[in-house]
């Protein structure tokens, strides 16, 4: 459980937010964490495509790749369209559950973060 803690604020700030416990500029800051959290510190499989496949090493957030010095920070690559382009994104980021639910937590976490602002800004 330590190491989701990224949901968890995530999923208490919305809570909290919603519940009027919290204000937007309070809100922004966790979903902005919790979107680093997934891009940086989230356990999921490597995201690598390596000569024999999709690396399946364990890694540490969307971004970084595991342990293999190649394997650095291909996520910014991938997800950031140098070469690859948007086929193979989507292939990446759907080819786990893992994977899955990191892509799904960074959105939730962006829109959070936008939704929270527009409110910041309006009122
Ligand atoms: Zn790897």
């Amino acid at each position: 459980m330590k190491k989701r803690w990224g949901v968890v604020i995530l999923v208490l700030g919305i809570l909290a937010w919603a519940a009027g416990v919290i204000g937007p500029g309070l809100f922004i800051l966790l979903a902005v964490v919790s979107v680093l959290y997934f891009l940086l510190q989230a356990p999921l499989t490597c995201i690598a495509i390596g000569r024999q496949g999709r690396c399946r090493n364990n890694a540490q957030g969307m971004l970084r790749g595991c342990w293999i010095r190649e394997h650095k920070w291909q996520g910014v690559k991938v997800l950031f369209g140098a070469g690859g382009g948007g086929q193979h994104r989507s292939a990446v980021l759907t080819a786990d559950r893992q994977q899955m639910s990191a892509s799904f937590g960074v959105a939730t976490g962006m829109l959070s973060a936008i939704v929270a602002l527009a409110d910041f800004v309006i009122k």
